[in-house]
């Protein structure tokens, strides 16, 4: 399955299908240099198949540290030198093959390098079916993640759902986070049927008909990425259940898409506070379904809120001292609003509780 972007110009191919890397050879640059940079788990786990489908071809390989280690700003350093010294030119070209945070990683070196080159994202977690599309690049800073970064779009999004089939539980959950919220920006239909094919753990690790589900999470993410590329509104909506996702996950260290899979459930019980979208009803079923899927609901119980609350003041899509969250007012309705400190601390009460 192949999509197209819709931008005015500097479209790219997202290629969505079993060993679609054997597409790449279509996106080498010939008589240039064509760098894969590769998260190096992946190389392990995928050695062989990589060498089946690269091995002909005129590429260099440099493996990378795996996850997100490799979004700092020493390691950042160290590889921009090191591409450097292989003597790169604006017309080279990096392939990123790994999760989120090789993507986002090789990304901001091609951001950069030489004031911009191009580059290729292979994404190989569920969960970069949304990094991959969109183009923000960046690393992470000591206050804070994503903090130092550009807007970069690869020439061609390469997914091979081969890779999918080594993932643990965990980065299957951290993807799905991320698929189920596309579902809910989507419609309410999107949403049940996902939980329907997934009802818990056992048929989401085998990740029937994945594709069907990708493609929908690539087909909201594009459609709100190309009406607004650079977050001046509606893009913002992508960060539903981030702000306290991300707050958990940077004092926990739980995979991002789980944190953010808790952080819609948080952003419900705000809501039916305000009277907005979401009832008890509403959060118990999704509490049931998580606990199905196994997320790690439990770490709430020794999860310090004035900590999270003082990572969530820090989020750069903050207007100065108040807290903006992205809350469900409709079906596939969401509207940005300043949430107080003591409704943050009441809904997390709250929702202790209803866990336990
Ligand atoms: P990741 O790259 O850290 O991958 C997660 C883990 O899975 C790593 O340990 C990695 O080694 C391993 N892994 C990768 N592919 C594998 C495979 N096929 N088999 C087995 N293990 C594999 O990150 P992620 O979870 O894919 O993405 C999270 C990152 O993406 C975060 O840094 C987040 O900030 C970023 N992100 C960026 C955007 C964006 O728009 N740029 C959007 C969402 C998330
Ligand atoms: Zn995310």
């Amino acid at each position: 399955m192949i999509f197209k972007t819709t931008y005015n110009d500097n479209n790219y191919p997202i290629i969505l299908k079993q060993n679609a890397l054997t597409d790449i050879k279509h996106y080498l640059k010939e008589n240039e240099q064509n760098i894969v940079l590769i998260d190096q788990d992946v190389y392990r786990f995928h050695k062989e198949y990589l060498k089946e489908q690269l091995e002909d071809d005129d590429i260099k390989f440099l493996t990378i540290m795996s996850g997100e280690v490799c979004k700092q700003m020493s390691y950042f350093e160290s590889i921009s030198e090191k591409l450097l010294s292989m003597n790169i030119t604006r017309q080279s070209q990096l392939i990123a093959i790994g999760g989120g945070a090789t993507g986002d990683f090789v990304g901001f070196l091609a951001a950069t390098l030489l004031r911009g080159i191009d580059f290729i994202q292979v994404p190989t977690t569920l969960l970069a079916h949304d990094s991959a599309i969109g183009g923000k690049v960046g690393i992470n800073a000591s206050v804070g993640k994503n903090l130092i970064g550009a807007f970069h779009r690869p020439r061609a999004v390469i997914y091979d759902t081969k890779f999918l089939e080594t993932l643990p539980h965990t980065e299957i959950r951290s993807g799905y986070g991320e698929i189920y919220k596309h579902a809910i920006l989507n419609s309410e239909a999107d949403t049940t049927r996902l939980m329907e094919v997934y009802p818990s753990i056992k048929e989401l690790s085998q990740l029937e008909n994945i594709e069907t589900f990708l493609k929908m999470g690539i087909e909201t993410k594009l459609k709100i990425v190309i009406e607004d590329e650079f977050e001046g509104g509606v893009r913002k909506h992508l960060n539903l259940g981030h702000t306290f996702g991300h707050g958990i996950e940077y004092l926990t260290k739980i995979a991002h898409g789980e944190a953010v899979m808790i952080g819609i459930l948080f952003q419900k019980v705000i809501n039916k506070n305000r009277n907005l979208y979401d009832t008890l009803d509403t959060i118990d079923a999704l509490i049931n379904y998580l606990k199905e899927l196994g997320y790690p609901l439990n770490i709430l119980n020794d999860a310090d809120i004035e900590l999270i609350f003082e990572y969530m003041k820090k989020d750069k899509k903050n207007i100065g001292q108040s807290i903006q969250m992205v809350l469900q007012k409709g079906e596939a309705s969401f509207t940005i609003e300043s949430v107080s400190k003591d409704e943050v601390l009441d809904a997390f009460n709250e929702l202790k509780a209803l866990i336990n």
